[in-house]
């Protein structure tokens, strides 16, 4: 590590361990006798990104010793057949886990879906939380963890801030930075001084899809900045946080691109080894 790398959270480098684990998780459950792992995807459409992202997941199960289970529907579907497909996948025990990409289009009722998936199948997290410990969170938050894990640091009592609400980043982060006992708070489009929040964050995790909104002179000394944005300027990828000027004053710091994104990857492999154990064990196995 040189001098200008001390306090960059390597995402490629966290994803990779963690990829590693998982691989090996699965041979052994192969080689114990255990059923293979698929992960369902359901795609509405043919969005560009969305095609992007299915292709990559494809790529990422294939690593990990994992069946891939595409399922690619018509972007006119009704409501009704699509909950039907989810259905089928939900009493298919040869699925592991249930991934719909997101945004569905708009004549669909996007809560309804995601809420048809079952919570044992549920690999992102997205059904509404209902706090029962016996799911997964999403990958994003895990890997919002997993990079603060990296750091050594304990966050017992620490200041987190979290900029941020949304179903799948903000609120899943802040339920994990709780359960690690980080003192947290959850700023939004209406919090009145976002400034002074985040001037007195030890952890900044900034999650709001607005690039440069949380200023490096903002950063204080010593602190962790953990960024999730994932902004296009300019045909540049770039984050929610003024990179440059916030790594002078961060003691760890994840940059974008490079950061989250692969270990969200990872994190989601992880969570499908989490719910063949959750299966297992609901279905008394364990
Ligand atoms: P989202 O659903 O648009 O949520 C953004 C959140 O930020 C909302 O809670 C919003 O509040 C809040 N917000 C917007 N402007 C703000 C401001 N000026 N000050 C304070 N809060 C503000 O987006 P998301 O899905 O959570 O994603 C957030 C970012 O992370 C995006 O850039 C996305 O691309 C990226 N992302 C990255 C990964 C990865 O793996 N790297 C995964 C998922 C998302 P309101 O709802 O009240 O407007």
């Amino acid at each position: 590590m040189n001098a200008r790398s001390k306090n960059l959270l390597d995402g490629h480098e966290a994803a990779k361990k963690r990829m590693a684990e998982s691989a090996l998780r699965v041979e052994r459950i192969r080689e114990t006798g255990g059923e293979r792992l698929a992960l369902a995807t359901i795609q509405v459409g043919h969005a560009k990104d969305t095609e992007l992202y299915a292709a990559s997941i494809g790529k990422l199960l294939a690593k990990a010793g994992i069946d891939h289970v595409p399922s690619v529907s018509p972007e006119k579907i009704s409501q009704e057949e699509l909950v039907a497909k989810i259905q089928a996948f939900n009493d298919d025990p040869l699925v592991t886990g249930i991934l719909v990409f997101a945004p569905l289009p708009a004549h669909l009722h996007a809560a309804s879906v995601l809420n048809a998936v079952d919570l044992l199948k549920d690999v992102e997290g997205r059904r509404v939380l209902n706090g029962n410990g016996r799911r997964v969170l999403s990958p994003t938050a895990e890997a919002v963890m997993a990079l603060l894990e990296e750091t050594g640091e304990d966050l017992t009592g620490k200041e987190a801030v979290v900029v941020g609400h949304s179903d799948i980043v903000g609120k899943p982060v802040a339920i994990l930075l709780l359960d690690r006992y980080a003192t947290v708070t959850v700023c939004h489009v209406k919090t009145r001084d976002l400034r002074a929040h985040v001037e007195r964050a030890d952890i900044v995790v900034a999650a709001a899809g607005k690039p440069n909104l949380i200023k490096g002179a903002w950063v204080k000394p010593g602190a962790t900045v953990i960024d999730v944005g994932e902004n296009w300027v300019a045909g540049k990828l770039c984050g929610d946080v003024e990179f440059e000027a916030a790594r002078e004053r961060a003691a760890f710091i994840s940059p974008v691109p490079g950061g989250v994104g692969p270990v969200t990857n990872a994190m989601l492999v992880r969570n499908l080894l989490k719910l063949y154990d959750l299966r297992k064990e609901a279905d008394g196995n364990l």
